[in-house]
């Protein structure tokens, strides 16, 4: 199945029409009015949370994608949104911690299929401290929690290429810093 959205997106979204509708690079353009889509990615955020004892804090994913597999707490970038605005958002509403002293660690391109789409996004991973771990919850599209020790951690447990990849290497970088 084709799920690009060049394959998916069959109709023009501003004068729907179908047989004038084609692909040119990273857009899909109309021929009959000229309207251009840009088949952008979008930002996303992910936090790299790390306790006192070397264990980094993995969620469990309640929904799909990747549904029951392990991942970073975060998600999407709103409209008019700074990263670290979406991110100490994402975790307060996921986590119910608050984070503070946001450091950019690394971004990772990512693809995803949802509802017969592929969505192309930029997920930028950010260590952060967090005040403390009391009131700590599973909420929203997090089903658990759970703390990992950085040494045991297997990045292949992580759902979805780009959270694996920073893991990864969050991983060799606190292993290394920390001479573990
Ligand atoms: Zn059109």
């Amino acid at each position: 199945m084709k799920t690009h959205p060049k394959h998916v997106l069959k109709h023009c979204n501003k004068c729907g029409s179908s047989d004038t509708f084609y692909t040119d690079g990273d857009a899909v353009k109309c021929r009959a009015c000229g309207f251009q889509l840009y088949i952008n990615a979008a930002p996303a955020v992910a936090g790299l949370i790390i306790n006192d004892n070397d264990e980094l804090l993995l969620t469990v994913r309640k929904y799909e994608p990747f549904q029951g597999m392990l991942d970073l707490p975060g998600g999407f970038v709103d409209h008019l949104e700074t990263a670290e605005e979406a991110l100490t958002r994402e975790i307060k509403e996921e986590l119910n911690l608050n984070v503070k002293n946001l450091k950019y660690f690394c971004s990772t391109p990512n693809r995803y299929l949802y509802g017969g789409l592929t969505y192309f996004t930029l997920d930028f991973s950010f260590q952060c401290e967090v005040e403390n771990f009391e009131g700590m919850h599973a909420c929203d599209d997090v089903k658990k929690i759970y703390f990992i020790h950085i040494k045991d951690i297997d990045p292949k447990m992580i759902g979805g290429q780009s959270m694996s990849k920073a893991v990864k290497k969050f991983q060799q970088y606190w292993l290394q810093s920390k001479q573990l």
